[in-house]
């Protein structure tokens, strides 16, 4: 059975929840014992412990993994990379975001004093689940995969332009919300095809699809695997479609990925 999890603060403790519909409704019944990254793929042999069901809506959410490393592709999809002015790449183009700029569902964005341009970009995000190093050319790279969530590449687009490296540009506090659950690929096939959609104040202003990506998830997966060490809870985020624009003070931002669910977060300013 397809499972989500998600990580959210009861009583000041931060627990890992497993998300079950009851009535139609995401809720918490039981949290999980030990941290879903430690259990070597194998989320659903986790030990866990019944507590009084929390509707998803109504608990207190934490990013949903700890990450040793947020690696991020850019230009993964042709219309996005047209967009910008840019040649499709030869290679998928890295980067990475600090675990400083991680943000819960439900946190705030602030736009720094030093931009004045901050945009969205909606993307799908893999949660690693094994440790994966130079895997053999002919060893399927899914089993690695411990799920899907949604992830928001903020960046502040001025200093993209201008740095040349994006250290500043995509790394600054808050331009990381990430959430609200994870999903185990059960039901998500990004190979196949799967929906990501941003809306802000509710108007649709990217709506974009896995199977148009440039350079498929197992082909990334091996691409970052060969220069370094991917541990289990790591995040990849697989690039944003076209459609990406500017965050104003008060908006609120929403990335959904099909399966996953909706990643949601108000904007300041600085
Ligand atoms: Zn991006």
């Amino acid at each position: 059975m397809a499972m989500k999890y998600c990580r959210f603060q009861l009583n000041g403790q931060a627990h890992y929840g497993l998300v079950e519909s009851v009535a139609g409704r995401d809720s918490i019944l039981r949290i999980l014992l030990t941290a879903p990254e430690e259990s070597d793929g194998d989320v659903e042999g986790l030990r866990t412990r019944r507590i009084d069901p929390i509707a998803l809506e109504e608990a207190t959410l934490l990013p949903p993994v700890r990450p040793s490393k947020i690696v991020c592709v850019g230009r993964n999809y042709r219309a996005h990379a047209a967009e910008l002015g840019h040649e499709v790449p030869q290679e998928p183009l890295l980067f990475f975001k600090p675990n400083s700029a991680l943000v819960a569902p439900g946190g705030i964005v602030r736009r720094p004093k030093i931009s004045q341009r901050v945009d969205y970009e909606g993307e799908l995000c893999v949660v690693m689940g094994r440790t994966c190093y130079q895997p053999p050319a002919d060893e399927d790279v899914r089993p690695y995969i411990l799920g899907y969530t949604c992830l928001n590449d903020v960046t502040a687009r001025d200093l993209q332009n201008k740095d040349g490296q994006w250290a500043r540009a995509k790394g600054f506090d808050t331009s990381c919300p990430v959430g609200p659950v994870v999903a185990d690929g059960l039901d998500l096939d990004p190979w196949a095809g799967v929906g990501v959609e941003t809306r802000v104040n509710g108007a649709v202003r990217q709506q974009g699809n896995t199977r148009d990506f440039i350079f498929p998830l197992d082909a990334i997966i091996r691409y970052i695997a060969q220069a370094m060490t991917l541990f289990p809870g790591d995040l990849i985020a697989t690039g944003t479609p076209e459609g990406v624009g500017p965050l104003a003070a008060g908006d609120v931002v929403e990335v959904g990925v099909e399966g996953v669910g909706t990643l949601r977060n108000s904007v300041v300013d600085e």
